[in-house]
């Protein structure tokens, strides 16, 4: 292994998100907007031999997780293909999806077998109508049926739950039940101004506290499962150890300091922060045919640049909705 990959803050990159399409079969307020996206065109997207590329100068750093993402990594077409590769590369430890659940159903068991370890499946409402409300479509069932397949497919299963005030934040307790019934952690996740509707305000962030305060009203005390400093999802369980929870609490308790992500967009941008409107193109010096040694020194030069994140932005007070496009950057 070469140097790893640290930025002006000391902070070593240590886990790598891929997107690998803008596009989406869903329309969640939160994330997506609701009309006339403009999306990458096909020829503007990594070729899953130049992911592939991509990853292995990355693990000469030293990442040895990959999460791949989107826009919604399944409609991608044979993603099964990358899966394999990505899965094939020495060093990746952990290789792992995010996915809506729409199409998962019929795709787990190839997924698995092409060496996919784990997969987080976003689901923020038990209800037909909200959950049609939130996301576009008249998806629970689909996505509820997923998530069983995934289960009794064996393969790690979590949930991520973006809640929002008077939107869902009613079904917290619900969502607690269902990881203590099916054993899969799930992730509550502030909402953060990455909308492309633009509807983000403070008043819809529920914080973790709150969300804490309301679990263990019902459920009795939380117990900190002491998981990895660098992750952002500090994890919980209960007294009787059934069920896990975590929460992702970027907005009320940001965990830059100790941010170990860095992310590649389907387009072959690099982007060290969520927040960071600044990108840096590797796609092009792929289509330049430039050495895995030219990618390496430029991701290491572009890692160096990499924002405080977004405790800069809290304390500057500038907070506003649409900061990012979380569809194009993967979450
Ligand atoms: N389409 C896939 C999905 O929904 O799981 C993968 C991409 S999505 C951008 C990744 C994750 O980001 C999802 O769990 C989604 O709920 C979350 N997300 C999207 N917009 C968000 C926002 N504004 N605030 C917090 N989380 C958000
Ligand atoms: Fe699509 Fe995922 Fe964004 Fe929802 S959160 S619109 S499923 S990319």
């Amino acid at each position: 292994m070469n140097d790893p990959l640290k930025d002006s803050f000391g902070r070593v990159a240590k886990k790598l998100r891929i997107s690998v399409t803008d596009r989406c079969n869903m329309r969640c307020v939160y994330c997506m907007p609701d009309n006339n996206t403009e999306w990458l065109s096909q020829k503007n997207l990594l070729s899953y031999e130049q992911m592939i590329q991509i990853v292995k100068v990355f693990t000469l750093f030293g990442i040895e997780k990959l999460k791949i993402t989107g826009g919604e990594p399944l409609i991608r077409k044979d993603i099964e293909t990358l899966v394999k590769g990505l899965s094939n590369i020495d060093h990746i430890r952990s290789l792992s999806m995010t996915t809506n659940g729409l199409l998962l159903k019929d795709k787990i068991t190839s997924l698995k077998n092409s060496g996919l370890n784990s997969i987080n499946i976003s689901l923020d409402t038990f209800d037909r109508t909200r959950f049609k409300k939130i996301s576009g479509v008249d998806g629970v069932s689909t996505v509820r049926e997923a998530i069983m397949a995934a289960i009794k497919e064996k393969i790690v299963v979590k949930i991520n739950t973006v809640i929002m005030r008077g939107w869902n934040d009613d079904e917290i307790l619900d969502f607690v039940k269902f990881s203590r019934d099916t054993g899969c952690p799930v992730k509550f996740i502030e909402f953060m101004p990455l909308d492309g509707t633009g509807i983000w305000s403070k008043d819809l962030v529920v914080s973790k506290k709150e969300m804490m305060d309301k679990i263990s009203k019902e459920f009795g005390r939380l117990f900190d499962l002491k998981n990895d400093a660098a992750d952002p999802a500090r994890l919980y369980t209960f007294k009787d150890c059934i069920g896990v929870i975590g929460f992702i609490p970027s907005i009320t308790e940001p965990f830059c300091q100790s941010c170990d992500r860095i992310r590649v967009t389907a387009d072959g941008k690099l982007y060290g922060c969520l927040f960071d409107n600044r990108n840096h193109d590797l796609k092009c010096l792929l289509d330049n045919s430039k050495s895995d040694n030219e990618i390496y020194e430029y991701i290491q030069k572009c890692i160096r640049q990499k924002p405080e994140g977004i405790v800069r932005i809290i304390r500057n007070q500038s907070l506003v909705p649409n900061m990012n496009d979380m569809y194009s950057i993967g979450g």
